[in-house]
C-alpha cells in the first residue's frame, strides 16, 4: 500500500452555504454600522474559527438575551430563535437583527401553519440543538421532537389521521427517511412538509460525499463538533464506505497516523466552514505527497439571500454597500487560532 498513488478526492460543493455567508456578513456590517461591541446571540454559526474571528473584531457571543446590556444591539443567530426569544428583546429595549437562516424561516412557517390548522407535528431532530430549540418554540403545544428512528416508538398522537412531519434542516437524509419510514407505519396518514425541510445545501454536501466516499481510505472533514451538519457528513462517509473519517477544526489536528497505509484521502467541509481552512488541509496534504488533487463535484451551487432587512436599511442611510461578500472576509485570516 506504500506505494500506492497518493491522491486527495475534493468535494463540490463544500463549505459556506447562502445562509452562512448571510450571518456572518450580517455581523460584519453591523459592526461596520454600528460600532463594538455587537452582541450576537449564541454562535452565529457554528464555527470556531468563524466566533474567534468576529470576537476579535468587536463581536459579543452570549448564550441568553438578558446578558445583553439594555438597549444595545443583538444579532440572533442563523439557527433562528422561538418567539418567546424576540419578546425578551423588546422588554431589554435591544436593537434587534435577526440572521435566522430564510431555510429555517420556512420550516418556522411550517410549524406555525400545522398548528394554527391543530395538527400535532412531530420534529424530526436532536434534541438540544438550538435550531430544534428555536422551531419547538413556535408552537410547544403542538410539537414533538423525534429524535431518529429508535425514537417512534415513544411518539403520541391525539388523532392519527391529523399529523405531519418536518426537520431540522442539517440532518442525514438517509436517517431522517428512515424515521419516517417508520413513522408512516405507526400513523399511516402522515403527511409530509410542504417542501424539502433538510436544505439544499446539508443535501449537496451529503451526496458529494457519498459519491466519493467507497474510493477513500481516508474522510476529513473540516468542522466544528457542535455542527450538525458536519458531523453527519463523517457519518455519512464512514456509511458509504469510507475506511476512516474524521472531524477537525483546523489542519494541525490532524493525526500524523491517520495516514497509515492511505492512498486515497477524501476532503469536504461544513456548511459553516470558511475556505481558507480547506486550503490548510491541502497544504498539509500536499506537504505528504497527497499532492494529486481531484474534484467530485455533486451539484453547482448559485443560491445566495439578501441581508436582513434591519441591515439593508441601515446601510442604505449611511451609504454604504448591502453587497454579500462569499466567503472573502476570512481569505486573509489565516491560522488564527
Ligand atoms: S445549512 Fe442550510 S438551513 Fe443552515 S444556514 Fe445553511 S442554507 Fe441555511
Amino acid at each position: 500500500m506504500a506505494d500506492s498513488p497518493k491522491r486527495v478526492l475534493l468535494a463540490a460543493p463544500r463549505g459556506y452555504c447562502a445562509g452562512v455567508d448571510r450571518a456572518v456578513v450580517t455581523v460584519e456590517k453591523a459592526l461596520e454600522l454600528y460600532g463594538a461591541p455587537v452582541y450576537v446571540r449564541k454562535q452565529i454559526v457554528h464555527n470556531k474559527h468563524v466566533v474567534t474571528t468576529l470576537e476579535k473584531r468587536g463581536a459579543v457571543f452570549v448564550d441568553e438575551t438578558d446578558e445583553v446590556p439594555e438597549g444595545a444591539t443583538v444579532v440572533f443567530s442563523a439557527h433562528g430563535v422561538a418567539p418567546v426569544v424576540h419578546e425578551e428583546a423588546r422588554a431589554l429595549s435591544l436593537r434587534t437583527i435577526d440572521a435566522t437562516c430564510p431555510l429555517v424561516t420556512k420550516v418556522h412557517r411550517e410549524a406555525v401553519r400545522f398548528a394554527d390548522a391543530d395538527y400535532d407535528i412531530l420534529l424530526i431532530g436532536h434534541e438540544g440543538h438550538e435550531e430544534v430549540v428555536g422551531t419547538a418554540g413556535e408552537a410547544p403545544e403542538h410539537i414533538q421532537l423525534v429524535d431518529g428512528p429508535d425514537d417512534v416508538v415513544n411518539v403520541t398522537v391525539r388523532d392519527p389521521d391529523k399529523v405531519v412531519w418536518l426537520s431540522q434542516t442539517t440532518l442525514s437524509v438517509d436517517e431522517t427517511m428512515e424515521t419516517v419510514r417508520r413513522l408512516r407505519e405507526r400513523f399511516p396518514s402522515l403527511q409530509d412538509p410542504p417542501s424539502d425541510d433538510i436544505c439544499y445545501a446539508t443535501q449537496n454536501r451529503q451526496l458529494a460525499v457519498k459519491q466519493m466516499a467507497a474510493e477513500c481510505d481516508l474522510m476529513l472533514v473540516i468542522g466544528s463538533r457542535n455542527s450538525s451538519n458536519s458531523v453527519r457528513l463523517v457519518e455519512v462517509a464512514l456509511e458509504h464506505g469510507s475506511r476512516a473519517g474524521h472531524l477537525v477544526d483546523y489542519a494541525d489536528e490532524i493525526d500524523e497516523a491517520w495516514f497509515a497505509g492511505v492512498s486515497t484521502v477524501g476532503v469536504t467541509s461544513g456548511a459553516s466552514v470558511p475556505e481558507i481552512l480547506v486550503r490548510e488541509v491541502l497544504e498539509l496534504l500536499a506537504a505528504r505527497g497527497y499532492d494529486d488533487v481531484r474534484p467530485v463535484v455533486a451539484a453547482e451551487e448559485s443560491i445566495m439571500f439578501s441581508l436582513p432587512t434591519e441591515i439593508r436599511r441601515d446601510l442604505k442611510a449611511a451609504g454604504k454597500s448591502d453587497k454579500m461578500r462569499h466567503d472573502a472576509s476570512f481569505a486573509e485570516a489565516g491560522s488564527l487560532h
